[in-house]
């Protein structure tokens, strides 16, 4: 290619090659800008939890799961599927990660002052980075006591990428949350590489059928197998099992005639702001 100027590194020894490529250049530009403008967001506060419900089985409301939306005053709602990544490439994803726990224990908190929501679960999703951190339990169990919340309500989504080498100590971690009493859903599941023999040692109670399974249950019958199966092991191994990115009824239908128990997906609401989940809540059966 043309625009791909090759050139010997000066100082990084005889044999180093480089490429400098403008458009690489330039999508490294944009990462740094969207990370100060993340940096300043967090300061700011552009940032916002937004709530998607999960229902069981007929229907009614388990809780939700807390998803995270930046409202940029110029570039209007980012996806955290694009900020997300950039922030995990540095510390910001910590910083990100304690308000978005502290945040949503407030919320829990005030669930639980009133009767009507005070049975709901709460689950926040957690960045690989964040749980590899050597206090991160002891973050939860100060958010726990800050704001008083009741521990079983809360859920801590993880996903297979929280293994990178020490099993053991991913396990310990768990078994440490675990006695705390959080709730751990495995998000996303089916999707990374993480052995069965991982699987069974983990102290799970939920895993989460990744939505790119769901999305044609119906039509692929591969997908339809991987789904049956994937429930089934999780009714095993007495794992709670929840469907996300349900759109359609007869995805629901499917998955409830295969003994899923609970789902989440645009079928049953978007991910939406306090005051809105809260009037979604208010038409659902008790
Ligand atoms: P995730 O945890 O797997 O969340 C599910 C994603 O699927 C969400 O995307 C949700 O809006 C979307 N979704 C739910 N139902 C449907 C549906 O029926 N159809 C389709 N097409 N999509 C559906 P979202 O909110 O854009 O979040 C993307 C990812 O960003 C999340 O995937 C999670 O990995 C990450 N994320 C979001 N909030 C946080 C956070 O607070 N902390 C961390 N560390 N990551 C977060
Ligand atoms: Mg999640
Ligand atoms: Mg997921
Ligand atoms: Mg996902």
């Amino acid at each position: 290619r043309a625009d791909i100027a090759m050139y010997q590194a000066k100082n990084s020894g005889r044999n180093t090659v480089r490429f400098y490529d403008p458009e690489m250049q330039q999508a490294l530009e944009t990462r740094a800008a969207l990370e100060a403008d993340l940096r300043q967001a967090l300061a700011e506060g552009q940032l916002h939890l937004y709530y998607q419900i999960q229902i069981d089985s007929n229907g009614k409301p388990l809780g939700a799961e807390a998803l995270i939306r930046w409202l940029h005053p110029q570039r209007g709602m980012v996806s955290p599927a694009q900020f997300i990544p950039v922030a995990e490439e540095s510390s910001l994803i910590l910083e990100i990660g304690a308000w978005v726990l502290d945040t949503a224990c407030r919320q829990l908190a005030a669930w639980q002052q009133q009767e009507a929501t005070r049975g709901l679960l709460l689950a926040i999703n957690v960045s690989a980075h964040q749980f590899r951190q050597p206090d991160f339990v002891d973050a939860v169990s100060t958010a726990i006591s800050a704001h008083n919340i009741n521990v079983d309500r809360l859920k801590l989504e993880l996903t297979e990428s929280v293994i990178v080498d020490d099993v053991g100590e991913v396990v310990a971690k768990m078994h440490r949350l675990k006695a705390l009493g959080v709730r751990l859903s495995l998000d996303d599941f089916g999707t990374g590489y993480s052995s069965l023999s991982y699987l069974k040692q983990m102290p799970l109670d939920q895993l989460k059928i990744d939505q790119s399974f769901v999305r044609d249950v119906v039509s692929d019958p591969n997908d339809a197998v991987l789904v049956k199966t994937i429930i089934d092991m999780a009714n095993n191994f007495r794992f709670n099992v929840i469907a996300e990115g349900v759109e359609t009824a007869a995805q629901h239908a499917f998955l409830k005639d295969n003994r899923c128990a609970a789902f989440q997906g645009y079928l049953f609401g978007k991910p939406l702001p306090i005051a809105e989940f809260k009037i979604l809540l208010d038409s659902l059966p008790a």
